[in-house]
């Protein structure tokens, strides 16, 4: 059986395959790991990731709400501001809640004195392939980086996040960068309960060296006396995940190109965003096409692969890797049809989870 495209295709074998990684990090190395919701907070997937992990994270309180009702477990709460609107209802769903600045925390500190409290700072030093997701940035925002303003804070919370890691596949660099953290920030780490490390460690690459990450990570917690928290987020649904398209029309102009019922825009934003094309495999053969949105969008394009044959009008294409940072970015740009979710079970069956139809656009406006 197949299902009509477009639509996310999760598989829950290679889900499996990294959840396992999850579980031995976290055996060997003590550190707890919450799901960022940021990163994919496809709720329908949660029953089979959460009991591989010890919780959410949140970057706002839709997420945060989000993690205390589907997933379960602790749940952290992080805002890079919340409104006076929010914060109650933020404490309310939290079991932690981690501010972003100073000024933050001397706001609403006092109203979440009964959860443990946490302080974003930003240690200046990151590990990240894009000035747009560093940081560790000039001016940065993200995290308190003011060493009197963060002194004086410390007696009124009890742990600390840093998060300065984006799609980080080195050991090496990452080791290197706590070396650094800990020559910045290491008499504040002496100071915590505990600390979070964030995301973007790729820890669940296939080559990654998951015991030397596991060692120097309970080495880190030990010396300092801290529980530590990572935050991952893409590391978990990193290939578990493709966007099935099929071909449309197929045109001429220097090159072939395959227009697919989906758009980069809409559907795979980051691509875009980071500049990058989408992947397929096994990308070999003599033909070679340009495969491109269906958007108004001059540059809607996916990438260029090769194919054994001829594409055809009605052909399916796998987008590889489409579960990070897609679904939760989605929009409704063009108008063009959403894709449908789906889950391909361990046993090989499909199951359509979600679709999304004309209503939908139209609930989406007003
Ligand atoms: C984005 C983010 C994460 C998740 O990052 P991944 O690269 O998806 O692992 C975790 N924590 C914080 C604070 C973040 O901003």
């Amino acid at each position: 059986m197949s299902l009509p495209t477009p639509h996310y295709l999760i598989d829950e074998q290679a889900l499996e395959r990294n959840l396992k990684k999850v579980d031995a990090l976290r055996g060997a190395s003590g550190a707890k790991c919450l799901m960022a919701l940021k990163c994919f907070a496809t709720w329908s997937t949660f029953a089979q990731i959460a009991p591989h992990m010890d919780g959410s994270t949140s970057s706002s309180l839709n997420e945060l709400k989000l993690g205390r009702e589907k997933f379960g477990g602790e749940t952290h709460a992080y805002s890079v501001a919340w409104s006076d609107g929010e914060i109650d209802e933020a404490i309310a769903n939290a079991d932690k809640i981690i501010f972003n600045s100073v000024s933050q925390l001397e706001r609403f500190g006092g109203k979440a004195a009964h959860l443990p409290v946490g302080l974003r700072v930003n240690p200046g030093v990151s590990h990240s392939h894009f000035d747009l997701a560093d940081p560790a940035r000039p001016f940065s925002r993200l995290g308190e980086s003011n060493r009197a303003r963060i002194e004086a804070a410390m007696v009124r919370v009890s742990g600390l996040m840093l998060h300065c890691n984006c799609e980080n596949d080195s050991f090496d660099a990452l080791s290197a960068l706590l070396d650094q953290i800990e020559q910045r920030i290491g008499d504040l780490l002496e100071r915590v309960e505990w600390v979070s490390l964030g995301g973007g460690i790729h820890f669940t690459g296939e080559n990654y060296p998951l015991e030397k990450l596991a060692e120097r990570l309970k080495a880190f917690a030990q010396k300092y006396a801290i529980q530590l928290y990572l935050e991952p987020g893409d590391a978990i649904v990193t290939n578990t995940t493709t966007l099935e398209v099929s071909v449309l029309d197929i045109v001429e102009n220097g090159k072939a190109i395959a227009i697919v019922d989906s758009a980069v825009e809409a559907h795979m934003l980051d691509l875009l965003v980071y500049r990058e094309t989408a992947n397929i495999a096994p990308d070999a053969g003599p033909h070679r096409y340009m495969v491109a949105g269906k958007s108004c969008l001059a540059g809607d394009v996916f990438g260029e692969f090769s194919f054994p044959e001829p594409l055809a009008i009605g052909d399916r294409i796998s987008l590889l890797n489409a579960g990070g940072y897609t679904m939760v970015k989605k929009n409704w740009f063009n108008g063009v049809a959403m894709p449908a979710i789906a889950i391909r079970r361990r046993d090989g069956t499909l199951d359509l989870i979600r679709s999304f139809d004309y209503a939908d656009y139209v609930a989406s406006l007003s």
